[in-house]
């Protein structure tokens, strides 16, 4: 009973291990390789030199090796033909070959037999495998290539020399088929244990260890279908060393995703439409996948894995009071998501619009990757008719005093993400003149939107309330400097917006807008004559393609 209960603790931790690693492709498989596989140059190096190779290499001086770094021995050994002169048969030649040439590297001849001798046009295969007292040892292969007229021009010895184990069981059948059939969810049927036990070298810490094992078949049905387990159980301890569905599936299950939800596509009296939220993260058995520019995710995980959809992904976080709106739930073959009733309005159209205000930057500054993080986007943040960046953080005051959330109009979600622009690209650290700052985060809304009218919308009462307009009323220095940063941004903001108009053409403007971010006039307030002059006279020169 006892014995029973450690086992099971051993196959939970084992098979909990397995699942987390390989994303549950099959979550049933289990494996006896824990450790990577790689080459160890040095240990290669150093097993060259050791006598066995070398002395090899004194009779076969055009031979190279690359070495079995478990059981020390060549994997792959190949070089200038060897005639192979003693014997009848080629089996015989190369086990005379073996014995007399190869003895330094202690292989077991006597357990040693013949499985399989193939042959095409060119050459003849050899495999060998092992026993030990009698039981096969799984995975030994001695293998051996010669040409046609039997000259040997490659050699492997994965065999095994220290071998040293009891070859009675102490579970009986019945555990070892309890054992491989642990956790299996479904009914399963045909389980038998195969008549021979056999012996399984487990490569592990630069050695093989010996496990004498019961091989177990079962067969059960998983979601995608049938399944066939071989399994490998310890007959000492009852370790399920091994459980691979022998039914192979092209595919691990697929499964689709798309994402959407209604937003305030542009300002909350226009009514809301269904957008595709994109670059939202899914999260499936420990590994964060996002929707593409469509909204859709198509993912190799288990149908049935608990899934998680959160109102963040790579370009925003969305918070209402600390709180990311999230949707978790199961993954189905086809999973269509909407935050229609897990996220308010404001979370969605916020959400959708720092995407759309992240991608369009992207368009500018295709090579510049400061600001692809998830920015903390704040929502119904306490007070109203307002909304502030700060700190590599949009926020946005709850709805109140005649004012709509700002979260749900698109050009202020861009003016507050444009300072974060400000902030991350301009110059070397960050623009500091407020009414600059001010200006150039209009300038990323009304790029957008191609509107001279910002924040139309704010006001739950007036629907032609707006924030501020650059198609009439123009202002201009030094005149109409004020030295309140919103009204004197107005200026630099208007003489974009004119450009755009002199040109028709925003891509244009934009051009000459986004060079003054590495030329970077810059200053404390009060300086914003010199500021608005040096910004004329970089995008003079960069408009002109001669230098003159
Ligand atoms: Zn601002």
């Amino acid at each position: 009973m006892k014995k029973t209960t450690i086992i099971c603790l051993i196959l939970m931790l084992s098979v909990s291990v397995f699942a987390y690693e390989n994303h549950g492709y099959d979550k049933y498989e289990v494996r006896y390789i824990k450790e990577q596989i790689t080459a160890d140059i040095t240990l290669q190096q150093t097993l060259r030199e050791q006598n066995a190779w070398q002395n090899f290499l004194v009779n076969h001086p055009h031979w190279f090796v690359s070495f079995n770094q478990f059981n020390l021995k060549p994997h792959r050994a190949y070089g200038e033909p060897i005639d192979l002169l003693n014997g009848n048969s080629t089996a015989d030649k190369v086990m005379h070959f073996i014995t007399n040439e190869l003895s330094d590297f202690n292989i077991p001849i006597a357990d040693i037999s013949l499985l399989d001798i193939r042959e095409n046009e060119k050459y003849k295969y050899l495999d060998f495998y092992q026993t030990y007292n009698g039981l096969k040892v799984h995975d030994s292969r001695l293998y051996v290539k010669t040409t046609k007229d039997d000259k040997l021009v490659t050699f492997g010895l994965d065999v095994f020399s220290d071998i040293n184990l009891s070859i009675l069981p102490t579970i009986s059948e019945n555990d070892a088929i309890s054992n491989a059939t642990f956790g299996i969810a479904n009914a399963f049927t045909n389980a038998i244990v195969k008549t021979d036990l056999k012996i399984l070298p487990v490569p592990e810490h630069n050695k093989y260890t010996y496990r004498l094992i019961y091989e177990v078949e079962f067969e059960t049905t998983i979601s995608v279908g049938p399944a066939k387990y071989l399994c490998l159980v310890d007959a000492n301890t009852g370790e399920l060393l091994m459980r691979k569905n022998t039914i192979l599936y092209e595919t691990p299950p697929p499964a689709t995703v798309h994402v959407e939800s209604n937003v305030y596509a542009v300002q909350p009296y226009i009514p809301t439409t269904v957008k595709d939220l994109i670059n939202l993260r899914v999260h499936v058995n420990g590994t964060s996948y996002y929707t593409d520019q469509n909204g859709d995710l198509s993912l190799s995980a288990n149908v049935g894995s608990n899934v998680y959809y959160g109102l963040e992904g790579r370009w925003s976080k969305v918070e209402t009071g600390g709180t990311t709106p999230g949707i978790n739930t199961t993954l189905g073959a086809t999973n269509n998501i909407s935050f229609d009733n897990d996220a308010t309005s404001q979370e969605r159209s916020a959400y959708y619009h720092v995407n759309v205000v992240h991608d369009y930057m992207k368009t500018i500054f295709p090579t510049f990757t400061g600001l692809d993080f998830a920015m903390t986007t704040n929502v119904d943040v306490s007070g109203s008719c307002n909304a502030f960046y700060g700190g590599g953080s949009i926020n946005f005051y709850a709805e109140g005093n005649d004012c709509h959330s700002m979260a749900k109009i698109g050009d202020v979600v861009y003016h507050e993400y444009g300072h974060g622009i400000n902030d991350y690209r301009y110059g070397n650290s960050g623009m500091w003149n407020g009414a600059l700052g001010e200006g150039y985060a209009d300038i990323w809304g009304l790029s957008i939107t191609q509107n001279p009218i910002l924040g139309l919308g704010m006001s739950s009462v007036d629907p032609n309330d707006f924030v501020r307009r650059y198609d009439i009323d123009r202002k201009v220095y030094p005149q109409d400097l004020t030295g309140e940063v919103h009204a004197d941004g107005e200026i630099i903001a208007g003489c974009w917006w004119d450009t755009y108009l002199g040109f028709n053409n925003m891509g244009q403007m934009m051009d000459l807008f986004k060079d003054t971010y590495d030329s970077a006039p810059d200053g404390p307030g009060g300086t914003e004559g010199i500021i608005f002059t040096d910004i004329l006279l970089e995008a003079l020169m960069s408009d002109d393609n001669d230098g003159n």
